[in-house]
């Protein structure tokens, strides 16, 4: 019995809570860079990338669970528009 208890609570709980996190960051970024940029051509540039929105070169790059998180999370500084993830 208390190794069930110990398997549900240390093994299947967090990896629930990882996989719903994880899902959760795939659908508010479901692109890579290389979908986006296949999606967009128009927003590569000579000294990086643009809004597929609204043109601005203005990105902002968040971590998604912390400053230092390894997945990346890219935005529009201008317009908010939600454009795509680096995962590390
Ligand atoms: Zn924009």
């Amino acid at each position: 019995m208390a190794i069930l208890v110990y398997l549900l609570g240390f093994i299947a709980i967090p990896a629930l809570i990882f996989y719903y996190h994880h899902a959760k960051y795939r659908r508010d970024y479901p692109l890579t860079l290389e979908m986006y940029l296949a999606q967009h051509p128009e927003c590569k540039t000579d000294n990086g990338y643009k809004c597929s929105g609204c043109g601005s070169k203005s990105l902002r790059n968040l971590g998604y669970g912390g400053a230092e998180a390894k997945r990346r999370m890219i935005s529009c500084n201008h317009c908010a528009k939600r454009l795509y993830r680096v995962e590390n």
